[in-house]
């Protein structure tokens, strides 16, 4: 007889520290693999055998494991929230300036840049971020203190910030985000000046967060836009739901394909080695492992990734 199909919503089947402490321990054997990102030079001195990983379900639950509390630079972890902060500001009209492909060409490419006029192919890449960027800049009186805001109000951590040395090593090494904004902006898709625009964003790169933090941060994308640790409704239910979906499709830029093949959940990844994931209606998921395969993605984070989703059959397929 054929048993009746289990709900995949249904965690408490699952020992979730039982697996994140199995999990971890495959990963430790593994340390050593990929390469940190050394082309911003402050992040090439984070060591390698570091891994962390972080669950955060919609009644306020943590499970953690490793070094699940020690902070490093979320990077591009951050184009998940100024995306958010971006459509809350304009809505619908932020698509007439990003699309919402995946792009298949890595995360700081300017080829798409020429022919598609100066439309970035998602929120997700350098480029798109950049709109992001310009949105906000455009549309909150104080966009640091609003960006600081929210990421402290999502996670429940007030001591959220930014770290000054990674955002100057930025600046003094941004050379390719420089011509993104300027061509960008020659085709007239900013608003404000470029360097407002890169201040801003290397200032997104630069926060300091934990896997604790950011699994927290995006728990509202698992919970139609509700936020747990503030109450906030923080966007629409369609709002998550379209967020998680672009992240599926562009939120590990040219491995998205192979992410969904391994992982199967929506994700962000930042060259820090920090993931972050969202099982819709479950739980917010933060790995970080500083190592990075060949596209900029932790190696050992999409590893963990992989095995808890096999591990607990909540791969969105
Ligand atoms: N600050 C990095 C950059 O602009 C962010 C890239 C990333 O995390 N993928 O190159």
């Amino acid at each position: 007889m054929r048993m009746p199909p289990h709900n995949p919503h249904d965690i408490s089947r699952h020992d979730l520290d039982d697996i994140l402490g199995t999990i971890s321990q495959e990963v430790r054997q593994r340390f050593g693999e990929g390469k940190v990102a050394d082309y911003i030079p402050s992040l090439a001195h984070v060591p390698k055998d570091r891994f962390g990983m972080a669950l955060a379900t919609p009644d306020g639950k943590i499970h953690e494991v490793g070094h699940a509390r020690e902070r490093f630079s979320i990077q591009s972890v951050s184009k998940v929230h100024t995306l958010t902060l971006a459509l809350a500001a304009i809505g619908d009209d932020l698509w007439k300036r990003v699309d919402r492909e995946p792009s298949g060409d890595p995360f700081n490419s300017l080829v798409q840049l020429e022919y598609e006029k100066g439309i970035p192919r998602n929120p997700f890449m350098n480029a798109g971020a950049l709109i992001s960027a310009d949105v906000i800049l455009s549309h909150y009186d104080d966009p640091e203190g609003t960006l600081l805001g929210f990421m402290r109000a999502r996670s429940g951590n007030p001591e959220v910030g930014t770290d000054e040395v990674v955002a100057k090593s930025e600046r003094e090494s941004g050379y390719r985000n420089v011509a993104l904004a300027n061509f960008i902006r020659s085709f007239k898709n900013l608003d404000n000046d470029v360097q407002d625009v890169l201040d801003f964003y290397y200032l997104q790169c630069s926060l300091s967060m934990d896997c604790v933090d950011l699994a927290r941060s995006v728990q509202y994308l698992a919970d139609a836009g509700h936020c747990e640790s503030s109450g906030e409704q923080v966007t629409t239910a369609e709002g998550a739901t379209r967020i998680n979906s672009v992240m599926m499709t562009a939120g590990t830029y040219d491995a998205a394909g192979d992410f969904a093949f391994y992982v199967g959940l929506p994700a962000k990844s930042g060259v820090g080695g920090g993931i972050v994931a969202v099982v819709p209606h479950v739980m917010g998921l933060c790995v970080w492992s500083p190592g990075l395969d060949e596209k900029g993605n932790s190696q050992l984070g999409r590893y963990a990734l992989h095995r808890f989703t096999r591990m607990t059959g909540l791969s969105v397929f």
